[in-house]
């Protein structure tokens, strides 16, 4: 599932082909995905320039004059930049053809999403749609810190891992860097948000940040798949130290890791290590 750094690394990889391009024309192949695409798009968008490509948790937003088209990539989606006259694939479910002023056939930036968990929607301009309005702070932002988590988090009985998955929080902090950050920190995953201390979130809030910058560059080095014609989209993989390893040594003392379900996700940590 493309968590915030692969969104990120597409937003990146979208931007310099869609910024500053006028759409030509939009082509829905069905009526919905996750939920209804708002027919409207079709006439809305033609003839705006797209002047952002902005992500906002693991949303990307497509700015005009106009609105701003709302894209998420679900379990599955993937965006690509591509020749216009490509061929279509399986799963093609969305183009935007871009106007370049260079005559046909132009590109299109063409949403493929096999299990169609993810959206088309449309935000008019000055609002915020509703799915991004009781977001929490970015994790990469200056709101986002330790002192921010400790505050956030006095008077919480949930375990410190549900708690940094609450998109309230913070938005972005999957299962995999949920995990990898705690054990970076040295926090038990179980112990109570609330009684973890102020120099302890410090020290998880700067892991958190290091493990999604450093995401981010190696998606950087993945970047042409995502408009390549035929490359299927690069969900990069990490060296993980607890996510994924539960029974293995721990690569810290070498005891092996623990694993159980918190809040219904799976959770690998060290009994040692973290407390
Ligand atoms: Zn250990």
């Amino acid at each position: 599932m493309p968590e915030l750094p692969e969104v990120e690394t597409t937003r990146r990889g979208l931007a310099p082909h869609v910024e500053g391009r006028r759409v030509a024309g939009v082509t829905l192949r069905r009526p919905n995905l996750r939920w209804p695409i708002p027919p409207e798009i079709t006439e809305l968008l033609p003839g705006q320039r797209i002047d952002a490509v902005r992500r906002r948790a693991k949303y990307l937003l497509l700015d005009t004059a106009a609105g701003s088209a709302l894209l998420h990539l679900g379990m599955s989606g993937s965006l690509r930049v591509l020749p216009g006259d490509t061929p279509l694939r399986a799963h093609d479910h969305v183009d935007i053809a871009l106007d370049e002023g260079r005559g046909p056939p132009g590109r299109v930036l063409r949403f493929n999403d096999p299990r169609r968990f993810g959206c088309l929607l449309w935000q008019p301009p000055g609002e915020t749609h509703e799915l991004l309005a009781d977001l929490g702070p970015e994790p990469l932002s200056e709101a986002f810190d330790g002192d921010y988590l400790f505050a956030m988090s006095r008077g919480r009985s949930a375990p410190v891992k549900t708690f940094l998955m609450d998109q309230r929080v913070v938005v972005g902090v999957g299962n995999i860097y949920a995990a990898e950050a705690l054990f970076a920190a040295g926090i038990s995953p179980l112990r109570a948000a609330g009684k973890v201390s102020r120099e302890r979130y410090a020290r998880l809030a700067e892991e958190i940040r290091k493990i999604l910058r450093y995401a981010i560059e190696r998606g950087g080095t993945t970047l042409r798949d995502f408009i390549s014609p035929d490359g299927e989209p690069g969900y990069f993989e990490l060296e993980l130290s607890a996510y994924g390893r539960g029974g293995e040594p721990c690569p810290r003392c070498g005891r092996p890791l623990k694993q159980a379900s918190i809040g219904q996700r799976t959770t690998v940590w060290c009994g040692h290590c973290q407390k």
